[in-house]
């Protein structure tokens, strides 16, 4: 099943980096890793397939069949450890066009994706997978297409390199921008061109700059960014939404709360991604006191939620 026509909106299935984290101090922003979903233009488009995919997965089952494009940022574990559990794409008749640049080492999306499901490591290949899986390598800097819907890409400064997107839309705008680290002299010209006057930039802020600089404990070169570069990027690129985005596995919901704050000093319209948040884009809802600020929902429930189809290990 398709997605609205006329709709652009932003549902946050897992928002945290690194690992997995279930726990009683991450109920309320979720434990689940990197998997945005968003609809736009009548398509379903899916970014990473991080262990919040599994949750996707669910919804989709009331929704079949479902026909999605899903784009990987990169390979590391908490962007990929969801997809063997995605269930739709076991079930013949749905179809993903899956995407992902070509890693340093030579390795396609595809053979990243089917090596994750080799023996040893996990007990159903993914020949086994029925939905019909059509794989497409990422050209840096050059869009994707689809419909009137337009997917541009960059990489980001990560060790063993990411790619940033950015979807336009009848000129509106998300940037999705994990996993990167800022450059310590300069913006990322990277970063700032794919998040340039958009409607929501969802960016890597892993860590506090105290976090990131400290001295027992540094955090340079690890890869990611802080909140307060994400608040300076969002304010050199003209964005109207800033999403604080792959919280540390460390930060439980009372210090991402603080973290919230402070962020909303810095730039009002600025929010903390929590797992089940969506955000409607267009047509816009916006909250009724605070004109352009983007209003935070949940993401609707299904009608139905399938249980007897699952995959186990
Ligand atoms: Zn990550
Ligand atoms: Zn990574």
């Amino acid at each position: 099943m398709s997605t609205l026509p006329n709709h652009f909106t932003v549902n946050f299935w897992g928002v945290r980096g690194s690992i997995a984290s279930p726990g009683s101090g991450t109920v309320r922003y979720g434990g689940n890793t990197p998997c945005v979903e968003m609809q736009v233009g009548g398509q379903r488009l899916i970014f990473d397939g991080g262990t919040g995919i599994r949750v996707l997965g669910r919804s989709l089952l009331s929704q079949m069949p479902v026909d999605a494009h899903l784009f990987f940022t990169h390979t590391h574990w908490d962007h990929i450890q969801g997809f063997p559990f995605f269930v739709p794409a076991f079930i013949k008749g749905n179809c993903f066009r899956i995407y992902g640049a070509i890693a340093p080492n030579g390795s396609t999306i595809e053979r990243q994706l089917t090596d994750q499901m080799r023996h040893p490591n996990f007990p159903v290949r993914l020949q086994v997978m029925e939905a019909s899986l059509q794989f497409h390598n990422v050209e840096i800097g050059k869009s994707v297409q689809i419909d009137d819907i337009e997917v541009e890409n960059a990489l980001l400064n990560h060790p063993g390199q990411a790619v940033g997107y950015r979807v336009n839309w009848r000129g509106h705008a998300a940037a999705y921008v994990t996993d990167t680290e800022h450059f310590p002299d300069c913006l990322d010209k990277n970063v700032l061109h794919l998040a340039r006057n958009a409607d929501v930039l969802i960016y890597d802020a892993t860590y506090t700059d105290d976090e990131y600089y400290s001295k027992q404990s540094s955090k340079v070169g690890w890869g990611h960014s802080t909140w307060e570069e994400a608040v300076k990027i969002a304010k050199a690129a003209g964005v109207k939404t800033l999403v604080i985005f792959h919280h540390d596995p460390l930060h439980e919901d009372d210090f991402l709360d603080w973290v919230g704050e402070q962020v909303a000093c810095a730039f009002p319209k600025g929010v903390m991604a929590k797992e089940g948040m969506s955000l409607q884009i267009f047509p816009p809802t916006l909250v009724p006191e605070a004109t352009n600020v983007l209003e935070i929902a949940n993401i609707p429930e299904t009608a139905e939620v399938v249980e007897d189809i699952q995959v186990s290990v």
